[in-house]
């Protein structure tokens, strides 16, 4: 991976932020030494390929490297299981002196014949970049024997962040994989939907509503997918990029060279959900696929109000201090609101501008945008606002301890799924359950050894 590369990611003409001097610091941020907790390159290309079921995922590291992040995110397969398995080559002090290709090659020969993969997928790590293993010249030579596409990841953990990754991960594929197959047949309803990785089986909650209006996923990019799917993508009449601006490069430039246009949506909450469907179909531009997502809305929606009371009620201005990355920290605003909770704080230090300007306008005058935070920031901003529970990822949980508030994961370590009008239910569900346990009275309650008088 060139510098000029990097470069050319970090300004990616796609996001609109990039075009207003001096004001695109969301793209070009670099994490700084020693504050990468929230996951390197490496850690971001993964999290975009590994959900690719049937191929095989090896890490051209020390051992270290793939333990960071294998099995921490939740994506599901309906088929293979190949994607789940931690391969690395297991990189040692002999092979950073004498160079690592060679036990690379190997490697690779070994997945092939034990696995036999469609494909593999080979992920450059900062040690194996730093000592100069020429990982392209290894994989050319192994599709050529082996006639396996074997994909080199160019993402060190050393270029940047993890949404630096994201975008190293669709050069890669936008460069090795779509455009090298064919479909079967296509049909105009025929989109990708990029950027949705079936976090908890999510995509599965809207694959069924796709369906129902008639629009066919040619290929999901890449959630649940397939490898072959994803080489055919390029015959796809849209691109519905979901909840995300980290695979904008790969959208502009199927744009460009297929003459496929994108869309941003999002799928959690009823409003966006709905807007999603109609803007597929607006872009589908066909008058009765227009008429079936109206029906389709319609049905959906008054089933979801029916099933939503019980929870709208017990849920009616609780007050959420949400504190996620990206395009969740405006997401889960507009669906919270859709069950009448109150977002009164969020965190934008991952956000893109684009992401900032809709937490600005779902937030409206009141709500607080943080731009930094650590544990005794949001504990203070949690006592501030009054906040009856903590929308968050994992690691806080135990901030929400200290606060004495109920807690619930939005992360990618999440175990239920959330997208679509199914999603929402399952959020409402979630939300009441935490917010309503009785064990919040009792650790609320003053600690038996204060009540103790002295006689
Ligand atoms: S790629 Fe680099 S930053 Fe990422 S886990 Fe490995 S050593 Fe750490």
């Amino acid at each position: 991976m060139t510098k000029p590369k990097v470069a050319d990611l970090l300004h990616e003409p796609g996001c609109g932020h990039n075009h207003k001097k001096g004001d695109n610091k969301a793209c070009s941020q670099q994490a700084k030494p020693g504050a990468a907790q929230g996951g390197c390159a490496f850690d971001g290309a993964s999290i975009t390929l590994v959900p690719i079921t049937d191929a095989a995922h090896l890490v051209h590291g020390p051992t270290a490297c793939a333990g960071n992040s294998w099995g921490s995110r939740g994506s599901l397969s309906s088929g293979a299981t190949t994607y789940q398995l931690g391969l690395t080559t297991d990189v040692k002090e002999n092979d950073i002196i004498f160079g690592g290709e060679k036990k690379l090659y190997s490697a690779i020969a070994q997945v092939i014949n034990r696995y036999h993969p469609p494909a593999v997928f080979v992920y450059a790590t900062c040690v194996t970049s730093l000592i100069g293993d020429d990982l392209e010249a290894v994989c050319r030579a192994a599709t050529e024997q082996f006639q396996t596409p074997t994909i080199p990841v160019q993402a060190p953990g050393f270029t940047g962040t993890k949404n630096l990754g994201n975008r190293l991960a669709g050069e890669a594929l936008f460069e090795y994989v779509v455009g090298t197959q064919e479909p079967e047949y296509t049909t105009p309803y025929d989109i990708n939907l990029i950027g949705e990785y079936n976090v908890a089986g999510e995509l599965w909650g809207v694959l069924p509503l796709l369906e129902k209006v008639g629009i066919r996923v040619l290929s999901k990019i890449t959630g649940d997918a397939t490898f072959r799917e994803i080489c055919y993508a390029h015959r796809a009449k849209l691109n519905v990029m979901i909840c995300s601006k980290a695979l904008i490069n790969l959208g502009r430039k199927m744009e460009e060279t297929y003459g496929i246009p994108y869309i941003e949506e999002s799928f959690y909450g009823v409003a966006d959900m709905n807007r999603c469907l109609r803007h597929i179909a607006e872009k589908l531009g066909d008058e009765e696929l227009k008429a079936r997502v109206e029906t389709l809305i319609a049905t959906e929606t008054a089933k979801l109000d029916t099933a939503l009371a019980p929870y709208r009620k017990r849920l009616q201005g609780k007050r959420i201090v949400l504190y996620t990355g990206g395009v969740k920290s405006w997401s889960i605003i507009s669906a919270a609101q859709d069950l009448g909770m109150k977002v009164v704080a969020t965190s934008t230090k991952k956000s893109t501008e684009e992401d900032k300007a809709k937490i600005k306008e779902l937030l409206g005058e009141d709500g607080i945008m943080l731009s930094k935070g650590n544990a005794k920031e949001l504990l203070k901003v949690i006592e501030n606002t009054n906040a009856d529970m903590l929308v968050a990822g994992g690691r806080n949980q135990y901030t929400a301890l200290k606060a004495r508030i109920p807690f619930l994961d939005v992360n990618q370590e999440r175990h239920n799924p959330y997208a679509g009008y199914r999603g929402l239910i399952e959020m409402a569900k979630e939300f009441d359950h935490v917010l309503h346990s009785p064990i919040w009275e009792q650790v609320r309650e003053p600690a038996p050894w204060s009540l103790v008088t002295s006689h």
